[in-house]
């Protein structure tokens, strides 16, 4: 059985991969902050199907919280168990134009993003390197290739969460790892909720929002034997938002 981590999998984009993946045959750990009922969801949802899930909450800007969760997490399991698929997928916007941005806004979609990367990414990596094999999908965004006035926190966060993928791309392959951003554009989940999504329409080519059912059918390719031969790139996502 091939573990995959999804962080931030008990809502919107998270929780349609957990479900893909789920059926693609990974056992799925569903990390989660705060949305316990939501996450016991999904879980039911992956075990209603004949899947196998488990639930795995920690705040991902805690290093000591994760450290703790993932030792935990491998304590109780057999020593050939690995995760063998990591989804970077935890995170937040906290939007205001910089002249106004408080400490705490930039502080925390940086360290949700950011440091949320590092402090998950480490520990696994230590175990994918050892089996030479894994796979890693860190979500970016559109805001993170083109910047979004509004944002200079979360297009800080997910720029070098792109060049962090480009790096540790370069790092790994030589351990049969890949390591891959997706850059969504709008997709209809909680987070772009209270969006102007008439107006925000129009700038789309496709003319729609994109489902967060979409995005998971990506990370499917790209964590499969498929992708095999493609590390370090930006996969956009957006209806041609900007390309
Ligand atoms: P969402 O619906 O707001 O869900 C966010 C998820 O992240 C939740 O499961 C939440 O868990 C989790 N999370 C947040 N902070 C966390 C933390 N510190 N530790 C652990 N989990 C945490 O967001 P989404 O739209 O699905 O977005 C998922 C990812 O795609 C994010 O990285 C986002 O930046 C990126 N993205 C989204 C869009 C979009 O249009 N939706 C576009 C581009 C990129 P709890 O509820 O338990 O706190």
């Amino acid at each position: 059985m091939k573990y995959a981590l999804v962080t931030g999998g008990s809502r919107g984009i998270g929780r349609a991969v957990c479900l893909q993946l789920a059926k693609d045959g990974f056992a799925i750990l569903i990390n989660y902050r705060s949305a316990e009922q939501k996450a016991i969801e999904v879980k039911q949802l992956i075990e209603a199907e004949g899947g196998v899930a488990e639930l795995l909450p920690f705040d991902v800007s805690d290093k000591e919280a994760t450290h703790t969760a993932l030792e935990a997490w491998a304590a109780t399991h057999g020593k050939d168990d690995y995760i063998d698929v990591l989804v970077n997928n935890a995170g937040m916007r906290s939007d205001a134009v910089l002249l106004f941005m408080e400490d705490a806004q930039w502080h925390n979609v940086i360290n949700t993003t950011l440091d949320g990367f590092y402090h998950v990414t480490q520990p696994v990596l230590k175990r994918m390197a050892r089996k030479h094999h894994g796979r890693i999908i860190n979500m970016a965004s559109v805001s993170g290739i083109k910047g979004l006035p509004g944002q200079c926190n979360y297009s800080a966060a997910k720029g070098a969460l792109i060049a962090t993928t480009k790096a540790l791309a370069l790092e790994v392959a030589n351990r049969n790892i890949t390591v891959n951003a997706i850059a969504p554009g709008f997709i209809a989940t909680d987070m772009t909720e209270g969006l102007d999504e008439e107006s925000l329409k129009q700038g789309i080519p496709m003319g729609r929002f994109g489902s967060a059912e979409e995005v998971a059918h990506l990370v499917s390719f790209l964590v499969s034997e498929h992708s095999s031969y493609i590390t370090g790139e930006v996969i956009s996502i957006n209806g041609g938002l900007y390309t």
